[in-house]
């Protein structure tokens, strides 16, 4: 029987300026793939040249992977984030109606 590929998750940003001005959340096989798959979509506005652009893997942790709305290869543009900093690479929880990410959660718990 030939084994299903599984979707795995990446995030790419533009290399020149970090994944905190910006990124996008990619499900795809390989980075290769999920890099050229995204790079359509960011042109133009994350990043300007193929080689700014980076593509890092992402564990397969269930807030992430919930996040896929397909099981072919897919970007998703705005990623579900945190209310308070705008992040998304980080876990989110519910917190009194507010999505926020564990390390907004440690400031408001003091
Ligand atoms: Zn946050």
């Amino acid at each position: 029987m030939k084994k299903k590929k599984k979707l795995k998750a990446y995030t790419g940003f533009n290399r020149n300026t970090g994944p905190g001005e910006g990124a996008v959340l990619i499900f795809d096989y390989t980075g290769k793939e999920a890099r050229r798959l995204a790079f359509g979509l960011v042109a133009g506005h994350l990043v300007n040249e193929w080689i700014e652009f980076a593509v890092r893997r992402l564990p397969n942790v269930e807030w992430i992977m919930r996040q896929a709305t397909s099981k072919n290869p897919h970007v998703i543009e705005w990623p579900e984030t945190c209310s308070s900093c705008g992040m998304w690479g980080y876990e989110q929880k519910m917190v009194d109606g507010e999505r926020m990410c564990e390390y907004c959660q440690e400031w408001a718990e003091e």
